[in-house]
Order: C-alpha cells, then sequence, then structure tokens
C-alpha cells in the first residue's frame, strides 16, 4: 500500500490544522521510513518476488511492522510531537496516523504482517490477489484525503497551488509505476527508492507552509483550540 496512507495523512489536516502535512506524511508513512533503514541495517528482511504482486515477500519485519511494535512506534511519535508542540489533540492525531499505516496495510497485505515482534501470529486480509480492486480504493482513499486537504487549506502563493498538483500527480506515477511497471531490480533499490520518501515528508512540509487555514480551516482550527 502506497498512495493511500498519504490519504490518510491530508485527511487529517483538519483535525489538526496546526500540525504541518509534512509532520502527517511522516506520521502516516513512518513504518515504511523506517523500514528501509532497517533492511540497510539487515534487521529486517524482504525477497524478491517475481511474478507476485507486488513482486515483494515481506519475510521478516518485527521492528516496522508488528502490530506490537507499531502499538509503541504510534505512542513514542505521538509523545514526541506532544513534548515538541504541547497540542494534545495534534500528538493525539499523529500517533494514530501511525496506527492507521498497519490498518491499511492488513487490508491489502498477505497474512505476512506479524502481531508480535517475537513472530507468532501473521495477518493480511490479502485485496492485493485483487491487484485492480486494491488500486481503485488506494487511488479513491488519495482522492478523497486531497479533497479534505484543499477544502481546509487555502493556498498562499502560487507555491501553495502548483507544488501541491506537482505532489498528487507524481504521488499517482508512483503509484501506478507501482501497479504496472517493473518489478524493481534488487532489494538495494528497494530500500534506496524507501529512503527517497523522506523527500515527499520534505515536499508536504513545503507545500504547507504555501498554504494556509481557508474558511472551513480555520473553524477547525477554532474548534481544536476549544
Ligand atoms: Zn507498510
Amino acid at each position: 500500500m502506497f498512495i493511500a496512507h498519504f490519504g490518510v495523512a491530508l485527511a487529517a489536516k483538519p483535525l489538526a490544522p496546526r500540525a504541518s502535512l509534512g509532520t502527517l506524511f511522516l506520521a502516516a508513512q513512518f513504518l515504511d521510513l523506517l523500514w528501509p533503514t532497517l533492511l540497510m541495517a539487515g534487521v529486517e528482511r524482504v525477497e524478491l518476488a517475481p511474478g507476485a504482486h507486488p513482486p515483494l515477500a515481506f519475510v521478516h519485519y518485527p521492528v516496522s511492522h508488528s502490530l506490537l511494535a507499531v502499538a509503541g512506534w504510534a505512542l513514542a511519535l505521538g509523545a514526541t510531537h506532544f513534548a515538541w508542540r504541547r497540542d494534545a489533540r495534534a500528538a493525539v492525531v499523529v500517533g494514530a496516523l501511525v496506527a492507521s499505516h498497519w490498518m491499511l496495510d492488513l487490508v491489502v497485505h498477505a497474512p505476512d504482517l506479524p502481531l508480535l515482534p517475537a513472530g507468532g501470529p501473521r495477518v493480511g486480509l490479502g485485496l492485493w490477489t485483487m491487484p485492480i480492486a486494491a488500486l481503485a480504493i488506494e487511488l479513491a482513499i488519495f482522492a478523497a484525503g486531497l479533497a479534505v486537504y484543499v477544502r481546509a487549506t487555502r493556498p498562499a502563493g502560487r507555491g501553495g497551488t502548483a507544488g501541491l498538483a506537482g505532489l498528487a500527480v507524481f504521488l499517482g506515477a508512483i503509484q501506478l509505476g507501482n501497479a504496472f511497471g517493473p518489478p524493481p531490480p534488487s532489494v538495494a533499490a528497494v530500500a534506496w527508492v524507501g529512503q527517497a520518501q523522506w523527500l515527499l515528508v520534505l515536499a508536504a512540509w513545503w507545500i504547507d507552509r504555501h498554504r494556509v487555514p481557508s474558511a472551513a480551516g480555520a473553524g477547525a482550527m477554532r474548534g481544536a483550540a476549544a
């Protein structure tokens, strides 16, 4: 699952209007931002699975993707955000976004998501066996999230419009590339492409700086302060 995670982050903006979209992206995609570093460190393992959809076998990823570890990451990121910003509501949203990643992964993954870091049962509802349905659902979640973000904010200058449009097109292109493009040539390539996602966090932060709360978003801001 890829673009739907960013859709959920976009949709969270009115719930945490003072949090940057970069922060929301970081939270919603945190598990997949952590994962490439753990792959490179040899802590977690993925194997190429040519012909499968996606063409990867998630052999071992207990630190980034076991349910218990994810609960810990959600608490840790929420607590870190609260210590930094003193915004309880935003901290809860950040924690919930971290957890949302696992919930969305649960829908599409084969039963390869461990419940416990040490092993035990592995779960996954396997929607990826119906790639077109999975793609349609992901794109729908992203479009809905984008609509919510566009309604909650308005551009303050051209960067806020063109930047957001460019990011949306870029994310859509990656999603379609994942679905229909060639499989990754190596595990190292998977890890490096994964690391490049930090640039998406940076782009989201930059775009958010070029957008301000809309009338609807300002109402959400007052609600958050109350
Ligand atoms: Zn994931």
